[in-house]
């Protein structure tokens, strides 16, 4: 795993001149060298970057931020990628699946605070067991809401029949992250077994496409061995894949994976996180109409990243309604927040950080990707 140690990575790589910055921010498209002259940008250009992207989103979605509650339904999983605390080989971690009385206890939670949406997400399984849970659990929620919850899953790579069950069931949005789009990375970050394929996750992600989904992916930012080269390479698969949602955050470490013991490669967490704001800034720009989320993983490094990314164009946030007595047992990295929490708690306080972010928020609003209904006029039943 993880061979070679020949890897360039700094926020800022070399100094990129003002003026670079400017004509570049200038251009209709990005180049794969302008993508990475931008991601290069020190502060000032950074700033440059940023209120472009501000100006873009305000212009394309407007201020509206939706809520979608974030339920961590299970951390059993079959995989193993070397980045995750939740990987089948830690076995430090006390297992757990949510009960289906708790799973509709936090759906009722999300329908009663009017955020419309839920995103279930958990470790990759395949068993017939689970994806025939998945699928009652998804019928039992759209009865107790009467249809009016949209509901996003974040359960990996699936078949395509089962990614079909589960759309028939009530399932229209779909996370799965491609990590990064570099084959070559792909295999340093996971195990060489026909379980960790780079081929299969993009066919999985061909297949949601096909099926009718919105399709949500993105990458870690800040990987041991990654690029800015990589970073653009990432940008440019997102808009050649032309997906309708991003989910995109800083990669942090965890002690009890095998990438910790190349912690002494990555870059500083702070860095990380102006990086990964670029690249929300950058997507933003790239494709105006998706949504994008500003991910947990953000406010691990900024107690206010979530809400400095939605200043930068991310429109989509994911209040944490994992039972607390969970949520220690669902650390994918080091230090994530709001583990003590309680989900109103979280809310309240989300809820002020929000204006003060200068959004506001889309209650009771599915808030769909925008290109996806612009792709699929048709397809859309905006409820509730
Ligand atoms: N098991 C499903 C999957 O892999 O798509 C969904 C859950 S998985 C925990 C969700 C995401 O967590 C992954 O796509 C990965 O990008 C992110 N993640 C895992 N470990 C991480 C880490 N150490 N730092 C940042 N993000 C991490
Ligand atoms: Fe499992 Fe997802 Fe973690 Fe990989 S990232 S080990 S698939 S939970």
């Amino acid at each position: 795993m993880c061979p070679g140690n020949s890897f360039i990575f700094a926020e800022k790589s070399k100094s990129v001149s003002i003026e670079l910055i400017q004509n570049t921010l200038l251009k209709d498209n990005f180049s794969r060298e302008d993508l990475v002259i931008l991601l290069g940008a020190d502060e000032e250009g950074r700033k440059l970057l940023f209120e472009k992207a501000a100006q873009v989103k305000n212009e394309a979605v407007g201020k509206k931020v939706y809520f979608r509650g974030l339920i961590e339904y299970s951390n059993r999983c079959a995989k193993n990628c070397y980045y995750c605390g939740v990987r089948s080989g830690n076995k430090k971690v006390a297992r757990y699946r949510m009960t289906d009385d708790e799973v509709l206890e936090a759906a009722r939670f999300a329908l009663e605070n009017h955020f419309a949406s839920i995103v279930i997400q958990g470790g990759e399984l395949f068993t017939q067991e689970h994806i025939q849970k998945i699928g009652e659990l998804l019928l039992k929620i759209k009865e107790m809401s009467q249809g009016r919850l949209g509901i996003t899953l974040s359960l990996g790579e699936q078949t395509e029949e089962t990614f079909r069950y589960w759309f028939e069931c009530g399932a229209h949005r779909y996370l799965l992250r491609i990590e990064t789009s570099n084959p070559d990375l792909y295999r340093k970050l996971h195990p060489a077994n026909i379980l960790h394929r780079f081929e299969t996750r993009l066919k999985a992600l061909e297949d949601l496409k096909k099926i009718g989904y919105q399709v949500g992916t993105g990458v870690m930012i800040g990987l041991p061995f990654q690029t800015l080269d990589d970073l653009a390479g990432d940008l440019l698969f997102f808009k050649n894949f032309d997906i309708d949602m991003a989910g995109m955050g800083p990669y942090i470490e965890h002690e009890e994976t095998p990438l910790y013991q190349y912690r002494q490669l990555l870059m500083p967490r702070i860095n990380r996180f102006y990086l990964s704001l670029k690249m929300v800034a950058l997507l933003r720009i790239m494709m105006p109409d998706i949504n994008i989320a500003a991910t947990t993983a953000m406010q691990t490094i900024d107690p206010q990243g979530r809400e400095k990314a939605l200043m930068v164009g991310a429109n989509v946030i994911m209040p944490n309604l994992t039972p607390v007595k969970y949520r220690e047992n669902y650390l994918l990295y080091q230090d994530k927040p709001c583990i003590d929490e309680e989900a109103d708690e979280c809310q309240r306080c989300l809820e002020a950080r929000i204006y003060m972010a200068g959004c506001e928020i889309g209650w009771d609003e599915w808030g769909d990707s925008l290109r996806f209904k612009r792709k699929n006029p048709s397809q859309i039943n905006e409820k509730p």
